[in-house]
C-alpha cells in the first residue's frame, strides 16, 4: 500500500513537472498585482508582480505550491525573466492608462541575479517601454547568499550594479534572517520590506513590536524606503504610521489582483476621492 501511494505521488509529481515545464516554456503563466500605499498621503505608489500557475485541471496555483518544483527543475531564472517581462509590460500599460506615478516591483531569485541575460534584458525592457528606472523595484530575499561585492559576479555586485543603474532594490522578508542588519551595512539596497511575520504580530507581541520599531527607525536613519507587508487591519496600519513606517502592503488595502481587475480597482480608488487613511 505504501509503495502504491509513493508511486501515485511520483506519477502525480512528474505529470505536474511536465506541465509546469511546458507552462514556463510557452510563457503561459499568469501574473497578479498587489498594491502598496503611502501611509503619509494615502496614494497607491506601487504594485508587486506575483506569479500564478493556471493549471488546466487544478485551476490557479499559488507560488508557494509550485516554485519549489520550478527550482528543482532548474527553471527559476527562466521563470523570473518571464515575471520581469510581465512587470514591465504592466508598467507600460499603467503609464498609458494615466497611472504613471505608480511603480512596479518584481521578485528576483538568486537564479535570476546570476542569469547571464538578466541586466541586459532588464535595461532593454525599460528602454523599449519608455519606463523610468527609478520606478522599477527588484525585490531580493534577505536570505540570499550575497557573497562579496568585490567579486564582479557576486549577487552583492549585481545589486550594486542595479542601484548604480538607477533601479530600486529592496530586501524582501526583512527582519527574520540573522544577517539582516549586516546586509544593510554591506549591500547597496534602496529599501527593506519587513516580513509579514513581524507585521502580523506587531500588536499582539511586545517583542515583535519593539523589533519593528527599531527596524523602521534604523531604515529611516539610513534613508532607506521601508515597506511593511502583510498588513491585515487598520489598527496595524495606524501603529505602523505612528512608528514612521512609510509604505504598507496587505489584505487591508487589497489582495493581489488579477491583471483584468487591476485598472478597474485603480480607477475605483481614484473615484473615491478620499484616499484610505490609517
Ligand atoms: P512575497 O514576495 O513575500 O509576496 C507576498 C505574499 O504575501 C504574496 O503571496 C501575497 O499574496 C501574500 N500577502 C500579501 N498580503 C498579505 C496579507 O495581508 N496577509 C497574508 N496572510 N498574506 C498576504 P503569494 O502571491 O502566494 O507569493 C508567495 C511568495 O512567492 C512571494 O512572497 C514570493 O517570495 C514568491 N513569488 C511570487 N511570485 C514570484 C516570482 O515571480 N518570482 C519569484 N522568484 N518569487 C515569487
Ligand atoms: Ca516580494
Ligand atoms: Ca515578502
Amino acid at each position: 500500500l505504501y509503495d502504491e501511494k509513493l508511486n501515485d505521488r511520483h506519477a502525480f509529481q512528474s505529470r505536474r513537472a511536465i506541465k509546469l515545464d511546458d507552462a514556463i516554456d510557452t510563457g503561459t503563466l499568469d501574473y497578479w498585482f498587489q498594491p502598496t500605499m503611502s501611509l503619509e498621503t494615502g496614494q497607491i505608489i506601487g504594485l508587486e508582480t506575483l506569479v500564478r500557475w493556471v493549471h488546466p485541471v487544478d485551476g490557479v496555483i499559488a507560488p508557494d505550491d509550485f516554485l519549489p518544483m520550478v527550482k528543482e527543475l532548474g527553471l527559476m531564472g527562466a521563470l523570473d525573466l518571464l515575471s520581469m517581462t510581465a512587470a514591465l509590460t504592466e508598467k507600460r500599460n499603467l503609464n498609458h492608462a494615466g497611472f504613471g506615478d505608480i511603480g512596479i516591483a518584481f521578485n528576483a531569485s538568486p537564479e535570476l541575479l546570476s542569469h547571464p541575460d538578466f541586466i541586459r534584458r532588464l535595461v532593454w525592457g525599460v528602454e523599449a517601454a519608455g519606463i523610468e528606472r527609478e520606478q522599477v523595484t527588484i525585490e531580493v530575499l534577505e536570505t540570499t547568499n550575497f557573497g562579496d561585492a568585490s567579486e564582479t559576479q557576486s549577487h552583492a555586485a549585481i545589486i550594486r550594479d542595479l542601484h548604480d543603474g538607477g533601479f530600486q532594490v529592496h530586501l524582501d522578508d526583512f527582519g527574520i534572517g540573522f544577517a539582516g542588519l549586516s546586509h544593510l551595512a554591506k549591500l547597496d539596497v534602496t529599501g527593506v520590506k519587513i516580513d509579514r511575520g513581524l507585521v502580523t504580530n506587531l500588536l499582539s507581541d511586545a517583542i515583535s513590536g519593539k523589533i519593528m520599531r527599531k527596524i523602521v527607525e534604523l531604515s529611516n536613519d539610513l534613508a532607506l524606503n521601508v515597506i511593511a507587508e502583510g498588513v491585515e487591519d487598520q489598527a496595524t496600519a495606524t501603529a505602523l504610521a505612528g512608528m514612521g513606517c512609510g509604505v504598507i502592503q496587505g489584505y487591508w488595502l487589497s489582495r493581489p489582483l488579477p491583471r483584468d481587475d487591476l485598472l478597474d480597482w485603480l480607477h475605483d480608488r481614484q473615484r473615491q476621492q478620499r484616499p484610505k487613511r490609517a
